[in-house]
């Protein structure tokens, strides 16, 4: 097994949209194609890129990870059975790397790792659905995945009016659950965005039947204990779907607090990047087997071979995939949660194009969602996404 060419570029991911924490208008993603080839007459090209919330990451890819790939022994990349083996090119991606600190190297490794489970599951000529159901699962793969909505973000001039028709239009899509951000725009005190929150929540419930468990809402990290808890009693009597990322997502104790007060499931978990900051969580921010989700990006936190060590930590915590709705909105996550069993998936009908949603010819239904069958992650399938990831090779 050999790698032939990798190319990187740098795309826009940029929108005029904010959540409680930053604005986007600055947003970049990295892009990279990989290709390979199995010495048995067979080459393949997978691409990757690294979901919306982290920049593009082109210095540490063309100085580190990039180089240390190219010059990984061939034999590490091959599985007994002459399959390409992104677990042995990540660690060669890895060498001379000291734990901890992990920073947004685990972005780079993200992308690269991303590219090669795409390029893997084109040797194979399968979906990586498929190969991943194949490889950990004995063959057994989800129908469909569960997915929801994400949405609701403040911009400049947004009104109530204006985020319920937004959320109206999710539901013409097919999503019966949606998500909206609260806690304020950049900027707003916290104590006059509570106010201002209870309309907007009470707005899209009138607009959900009044069903508080087709509702999530989201504050992006941005509260203390103390608004954390405010929130909470007042989010509590409409038992919403999920109460996600209330408070700086490394703050563990402040969660274990939380979690007491707030009966209702929390979320959090798409700032932690690998598998060592999950555990910390798990050992140390009381969240709740039995109701709380966990939204770890394997995009943005070294990719699927990192993942795989989470969910195996996670079990061994008495924790089930199922809990787990990774962030990010990609077709990536999206055939990990039907490969392996996920709770589901995180989408973007509006925003973080072209890089968020699915393939063009899978509709959702009942917010569901069936799965390509074209080999690799599918991006062949998305025509504007691929449009994008094709420069790379001209
Ligand atoms: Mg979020």
């Amino acid at each position: 097994m050999r790698i032939t060419a990798i190319r990187q570029g740098v795309a826009p991911i940029s929108s005029e949209i904010a959540n409680a924490y930053i604005d986007f208008s600055k947003m970049t993603a990295s892009i990279v194609a990989v290709t390979v080839e199995d010495g048995q007459g067979r080459s393949a090209t997978g691409f990757g890129f690294n979901s919306n919330g982290r920049y593009a990451q082109p210095g540490l890819l063309a100085e580190r990870f990039i180089p240390r790939l190219q010059e990984a022994p061939e034999a590490l990349l091959a599985t007994p059975e002459g399959g390409l083996d992104p677990a042995g090119a990540w660690s060669a991606m890895m060498r001379n790397e000291k734990p901890g600190g992990h920073g947004e190297r685990s972005v780079a490794v993200g992308v690269l790792d991303m590219a090669l489970w795409d390029a893997a599951a084109k040797l194979e000529g399968v979906p990586l659905w498929k190969l991943l159901a194949e490889r950990f699962r004995q063959g057994q793969a989800d129908e469909t995945a569960w997915i929801y909505a994400a949405g609701g973000y403040y911009y400049p001039g947004k009104d109530v009016s204006a985020l319920v028709e937004e959320m109206r239009r999710y539901l013409g899509m097919g999503y019966s659950v949606v998500k909206m951000k609260i806690g304020g725009a950049p900027g707003v005190p916290i104590k006059e965005a509570l106010p201002e929150d209870v309309k907007r929540i009470e707005a899209v419930l009138a607009l959900l039947g009044g069903d508080g468990s087709r509702l999530c809402v989201d504050v992006n990290g941005r509260f203390g204990l103390h608004a954390a808890l405010a929130y909470g009693a007042a989010l509590a009597p409409y038992r919403l779907r999920w109460y996600e990322e209330p408070l700086d997502p490394l703050d563990y104790s402040n969660h274990a607090a939380l979690a007491e007060q707030y009966g209702g499931p929390l979320a959090t978990g798409e700032n932690l990047f690998s598998m060592q900051d999950a555990r910390n969580l798990i050992r140390h921010g009381g969240l709740r087997p039995d109701r709380d989700i966990l939204q770890f990006d394997p995009a943005l936190s070294y990719g699927l071979v990192e993942y795989l060590r989470t969910l195996e930590m996670l079990a061994q915590h008495g924790w089930s995939p199922r809990r787990c709705v990774p962030h990010g909105g990609h077709q990536f996550a999206l055939n990990i949660a039907v490969g392996l069993g996920l709770g589901g998936n995180e989408s973007y009908p509006e925003v973080f194009a072209p890089f968020g949603g699915f393939a063009d010819d899978t509709p959702v239904r009942d917010s569901r969602i069936h799965l390509h069958d074209s080999p690799g992650i599918g991006f062949e399938r998305k025509n504007a996404l691929h449009a994008v990831l094709k420069t790379l090779l001209d």
